[in-house]
C-alpha cells in the first residue's frame, strides 16, 4: 500500500531543528548576574519617609531658655521664653468648670505659667523661633 509507505508530513528533522535551536538560545542566555544582596538589602531601610518629619522637628523641645542659633539673624542667642494663653490653657479651664469650677477657679490657668503655651523668643531680632504648645508638652 503506497498510503502507509507514504512518510508523514512531520520530519524527524525539523523536530531536531527545533530542539537545537532551543539548546541554543538556552546557551545563548548569559547566566544571570547575581545581585549584590547586601547592596539591595540596605537600600530599602535608607530611605525611609519618617527622617525628613524627624528633621522637619524644632529643636526646642523644652520650657526654658534654650541655648541655640536664630535661623532668622544667625545670631548665637539663649531664647527669651514668656508664657502666652493657649489651646491648653482654655482646655485645662473647661475642664475645671465641668467639675464645678466655675466660680473664678476656673480662671486659675490663666495665672500659671504651666498652664500656658510657652513661646520662645529671639532677644536680638525679637522673632518667634518656637511656641512650646502646653497640650504637647
Ligand atoms: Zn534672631
Amino acid at each position: 500500500m503506497k498510503m502507509t509507505s507514504t512518510p508523514p508530513p512531520y520530519k524527524p528533522g525539523a523536530y531536531d531543528t527545533g530542539g537545537q535551536f532551543g539548546t541554543q538560545f538556552n546557551s545563548n542566555i548569559p547566566p544571570p548576574p547575581p545581585p549584590p544582596p547586601g547592596f539591595v538589602a540596605t537600600a530599602g531601610p535608607t530611605v525611609p519617609g519618617g527622617h525628613f518629619v524627624v528633621t522637619q522637628q524644632p529643636l526646642i523641645k523644652q520650657k526654658i531658655p534654650t541655648s541655640m542659633v536664630c535661623p532668622h539673624c544667625n545670631t548665637n542667642i539663649v531664647t527669651a521664653c514668656k508664657a502666652k494663653v493657649g489651646v491648653g490653657t482654655y482646655v485645662v479651664c473647661g475642664i475645671l468648670a465641668a467639675v464645678g469650677c466655675w466660680l473664678g477657679c476656673c480662671l486659675i490657668p490663666f495665672c500659671i505659667d504651666d498652664c500656658k503655651d510657652v513661646v520662645h523668643d529671639c532677644p536680638s531680632c525679637h522673632r518667634t523661633l518656637h511656641v512650646n504648645k502646653f497640650l504637647d508638652g
